[in-house]
């Protein structure tokens, strides 16, 4: 394991593969192994890619490798697709779309196929990630299918999180929802060839400065809403001004929407151009420490969510649980009394877990 660290830490893209098959099957040994990577990560932009099926997702991604390699960059594309176990397969069909790049060392591309829960996918795929900015890739591209809730898991750790809408999705804006709204940075109306597209621009423009609005009334740019007043050892951490406050931090302006024609390449050199900026802006604001602070934090939460949920699967537990469940059904115990007995069992069984680096 060593070795293959070593070697993907100078580089090498099999190794990186390697490591990712690893990571994928849950290697406890591979998880392990993360921790030498530790000192290599942070440098790379991690962008989220998401949309429904069908927009140009993948056909976008194809020509932004083709930008982004044009400047010089080494890029590693990661799809997933969380919300099918059956469509690993069709997955690696549409990888197709990208053979161009098969040859150039300078791209890696990988397909992360569900795997039994939905946990190990977004957990791998954070894994993943770290394997490709350890190997010196400087832009990572994580593509997932759908716009559901396991979507926005993954998406959230990326850095930039660009959401693709096409025109005459039936609902338009509607498959769009709020809470998907919230996670974007750039937006992308693809197939701008076809009719409507300026409409679905203008709807979606509207309805994110109306949010932007919404935003700033709720929440002041000074006052009690400071990132220092919230977690005063932020600041210091992130290395930021005592003084500014989460709204100049963090972003407050109407995020870019962008049309695009991925099947020429139209309007692609804009996405890349907007990608870089938003990554520059937030390295200059300070806000990206803020967004990888929230994001870690997230990952913990969500690790620790998987591990409970693992462990509910295993015998004891599931034994525990289900001797509880029966105890309320035949009316000897509530529901609430039951499940604080059962999570107060979880820590005896958590400590029979190996955590090697801990
Ligand atoms: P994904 O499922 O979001 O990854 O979408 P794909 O990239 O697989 O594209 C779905 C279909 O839309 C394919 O047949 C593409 O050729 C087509 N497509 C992609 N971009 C455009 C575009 O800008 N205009 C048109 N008319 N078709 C496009």
């Amino acid at each position: 394991m060593n070795e293959l660290v070593r070697r993907c830490i100078a580089g090498d893209n099999r190794a990186a593969a390697r490591l990712i098959t690893l990571l994928e099957s849950q290697d406890r040994d591979a998880y392990a192994a993360l921790y030498r990577l530790k000192d290599q990560a942070g440098r790379a932009q991690v962008i989220g890619i998401t949309g429904p099926p069908g927009v140009g997702k993948s056909t976008l991604v194809d020509k932004l490798i083709t930008q982004f390699r044009g400047r010089g960059l080494k890029v590693g594309v990661l799809a997933v697709d969380p919300s099918s176990p059956f469509s690993g397969g069709a997955i690696l069909g549409d990888r197709l779309r990208m053979q161009s790049h098969a040859t150039d060392t300078g791209v890696f591309i990988r397909s992360l196929a569900t795997r039994g829960s939905l946990g190990g996918i977004s957990k791998a795929t954070h894994a993943a990630i770290r394997v490709l900015d350890a190997a010196g890739y400087d832009t990572v591209l994580v593509e997932t299918v759908g716009v559901g809730q396991s979507e926005i898991d993954i998406v959230r750790v990326a850095d930039t999180v660009v959401l693709v809408s096409v025109p005459g999705l039936g609902d338009d804006i509607q498959v769009i929802k709020a809470g998907i709204m919230e996670i974007g940075d750039i937006f992308v109306v693809n197939k701008a060839d076809r009719d409507g597209a300026d409409r679905v621009v203008r709807e979606l423009r509207a309805m994110l400065a109306m949010q932007v609005q919404l935003r700033q009334g709720q929440a002041p740019l000074s006052g009690p809403d400071t990132l220092a007043a919230r977690d005063p050892d932020f600041m210091h951490h992130a290395g930021l001004e005592p003084g500014l406050s989460t709204g100049e931090a963090q972003e407050s302006s109407v995020p870019p929407v962008l049309k695009t024609i991925a099947e020429t390449g139209a309007g692609v050199p804009e996405l890349a151009d907007a990608i870089v900026f938003h990554f520059e802006r937030l390295k200059k604001t300070g806000a990206l420490e803020y967004k990888r602070l929230e994001s870690i934090r997230y990952q913990l939460s969500q690790f620790v969510f998987d591990e409970i949920t693992h462990l509910l699967s295993l015998s004891e537990l599931s034994k525990v649980r289900d001797d509880l469940a029966q105890k309320v059904f035949s009316r000897k115990l509530d529901v609430y009394s039951a499940g604080m007995a059962l999570f107060h069992s979880i820590p005896e069984q958590g400590a029979t877990h190996e955590h090697p680096q801990t």
